[in-house]
């Protein structure tokens, strides 16, 4: 138990839970999107800068358990610059991730998410951010909720 535990707070999730990257409101965002996981009381705002098919910039704000935050951090870290294709690419890739604990493919940092799926309580946790990028990169301003999900 204390090894999964290790795995699962990797020192990479601690130190992004502790002072998350991107962590901020983006004033001049022109996509928006919510994110709310009931179950756990996560519940984030994510913003985004697009320009064209380009995410340009990727803040957060919001509040939710460490490793709801840590992946929302991460995630802006890493899907700066990248096109709308390689956003959702990346997404179904860690999806893989988080739920299986295999990737296909490189995800660099990202990888850290891999002993979340041990943990199925926090599955919807690392994923809720995703949501929310998800759903403002592809300009759908919504407000996304893990318990609406048919998975
Ligand atoms: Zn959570």
């Amino acid at each position: 138990m204390f090894d999964d535990l290790t795995e699962l707070y990797h020192q990479l999730l601690l130190d992004h839970n502790k002072s998350p990257r991107n962590f901020r409101v983006l004033p001049d965002a022109n996509r928006i999107a919510q994110g709310t996981n009931p179950i756990c009381g996560d519940n984030y705002t994510v913003y985004a800068r697009m320009d064209g098919d380009v995410v340009q910039e990727l803040t957060f704000q919001g509040s939710g358990c460490a490793i709801s935050k840590a992946a929302a951090s991460l995630l802006t870290e890493n899907l700066k610059g990248k096109t709308r294709a390689e956003v959702k690419a990346m997404f179904d890739n860690v999806r893989d991730l988080i739920t299986t604990g295999h990737s296909h493919g490189d995800l660099g940092k990202l990888a850290a998410l891999s002993g979340v799926h041990k943990f199925p309580a926090r599955v919807k946790c690392a994923l809720l951010p995703w949501h929310a990028v998800a759903a403002a990169v592809e300009g759908r301003g919504e407000t996304v909720s893990t318990e609406s999900e048919k998975e």
